[in-house]
């Protein structure tokens, strides 16, 4: 087997790896590279392998840095299937649409510039068209049900509970008289975490492939979630401020939504209004809906008590931009959650534009923000920030949520490895997290028994 690793190689985005198993060529995942853009603009055109060498695709989940480059794949000449969950599979049919429509709107902006430069005019990455053709190549799969790509190839997708829909990629295969089991992570999600079954333990493997992203942290419990949520709900209360909350459409919107929910069912908050403003976010939240079979034993058991978990009285889904705009003028307090997660683009940046230099007002942090994003500046608390290009003094107060993490933090994961059997694991590879993550990680892993650690550079192969 040789494993080739092409994204979220010593960094967070970009996920991509090659497995060659019997001249085989199986790509895990397949993610946009994020940060800084004219970087990532040439890393996600540039694949540094033929997508016409690749012969079957494994999706670990929706999220963008992981699947988010797939339309591109099939763009440059992949022909064959995408196997993934079914909630996955929902998941993108929304996402590669909303990519496609940011991608050309960037390439618009940019373009005018080019061409006032004299300079030949960009294509975007991928068009709302692409994105649809890409939607042709998903073959969704249950999970825990093991499926056959190769003669000595199977694999079974497991619950990650990290998103609706993550999964664990088991792979079982053949190769010169013997077989092994590789196993891919994507990013691996918590206990406990709301709505989302527990990640399931998988034993016996030999091969790891790890995300590493607070493979130097921890977080505070998950369950500590609801009452820091109460916390600051009711400090924007008093303030008569605005809580703005940058949040990934996909997952911790969805968090956020369900604690708030409960919290104004059991009346520990003031009934303030809250508002989901992101097309994105409304669109995944129905999805979440509708795939019961990822929800845990507490989140079923809130809808037969005859709760919504992504519905109440004072909570809405904006409609349109002119609904967007008007909640600048709607005086607090008030909850406005918006996308993208890292503030790179979409509705978010307006409500920060619009509140960041208020004192009265909050940005809440509930999720990772990687080097060279807006979020990751106003999570530093640097004193300006630049949006649109003007630069604003941050007044607003900036305040931290890790709890919410869809993370496991270094502590959880090394607790989930050694169930799954760390000493019985020959070679891992820590991939998806910063150089200190990674450093720090990779050492704990050799301490729990795991007998190889590497941490792969993009490009980097490993015969084994
Ligand atoms: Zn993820």
């Amino acid at each position: 087997m040789k494993l080739t690793f092409h994204g979220a190689a010593r960094e967070v985005t970009g996920s991509a790896h090659i497995v060659t198993i019997n001249g085989k060529n199986i790509l895990l995942d397949c993610g946009l590279f994020q940060g800084k853009r004219k970087e990532a603009f040439e890393k996600n055109r540039h694949f540094l392998v033929d997508p016409d060498k690749i012969d079957v695709m494994l999706l670990s989940h929706a999220h963008m840095d992981h699947s988010g480059n797939i339309p591109t794949l099939i763009k440059k000449g992949y022909k064959g299937k995408v196997y993934c969950t079914d909630a996955t599979a929902d998941l993108c049919g929304i996402m590669f649409r909303d990519c496609a429509h940011i991608q050309t709107y960037d390439v618009k902006y940019v373009n005018k510039k080019r061409l006032r430069q004299g300079k030949a005019p960009f294509e975007p990455l991928y068009t709302a068209e692409d994105a649809d053709k890409a939607m042709e190549h998903l073959e969704p799969v249950p999970y825990s049900k093991p499926f056959k790509i190769f003669d000595d190839v199977e694999v079974c997708f497991h619950d990650a509970g990290h998103i609706l829909g993550s999964a664990f990629t088991e792979i079982n295969f053949k190769e010169n008289g013997s077989t092994k089991k590789l196993v891919f992570t994507g990013d691996i999600g918590r206990h406990d975490i709301p709505i989302l079954k527990d990640p399931v333990v998988i034993k016996d493997i030999d091969y790891l492939i790890t995300e590493s992203t607070y493979g130097d942290r921890r977080h505070p419990p998950a369950e500590n979630v609801k009452a820091a949520m109460k916390e600051v709900v009711n400090k924007i209360c008093k303030t008569k401020g605005k809580l703005i909350i940058p949040a990934f459409s996909i997952g911790r919107t969805q968090f956020l939504v369900y604690i708030l929910n409960k919290l104004y069912t059991e009346g520990k908050i003031c009934p303030l209004p809250v508002y989901v403003d992101s097309p994105l976010s409304s669109a995944a939240t129905k999805i979440y809906s509708k795939h019961r079979e990822c929800w845990d034993a507490a989140a079923a058991e809130f809808m037969i008590n005859g709760h919504k978990p992504f519905d109440f009285e004072t909570l809405r889904y904006t409609e349109g931009v002119n609904e967007s705009k008007s909640l600048n003028n709607i005086p607090g307090p008030m909850i406005i959650i918006s996308a993208s997660g890292m503030c790179e683009a979409g509705r978010i940046l307006h409500h920060l534009k619009n509140n960041i230099t208020d004192p009265k007002n909050i940005v809440l942090i509930v999720g990772y923000m990687a080097q060279n994003t807006l979020g990751r500046r106003i999570a530093e608390h640097q004193k300006e920030v630049k949006i649109f290009g003007t630069p604003l003094p941050l007044a607003a107060e900036v305040e931290e949520m890790a709890a919410l993490s869809a993370h496991a933090d270094q502590f959880e994961m090394l607790d989930y490895f050694n169930r799954c059997g760390a000493s019985h694991i020959e070679h891992v590879f820590c991939v998806h997290g910063e150089q200190n993550a990674l450093d720090f990680f990779s050492q704990r892993l050799l301490e729990a028994g795991m007998k190889n650690a590497h941490i792969p550079s993009p490009g980097q192969s490993f015969e084994l």
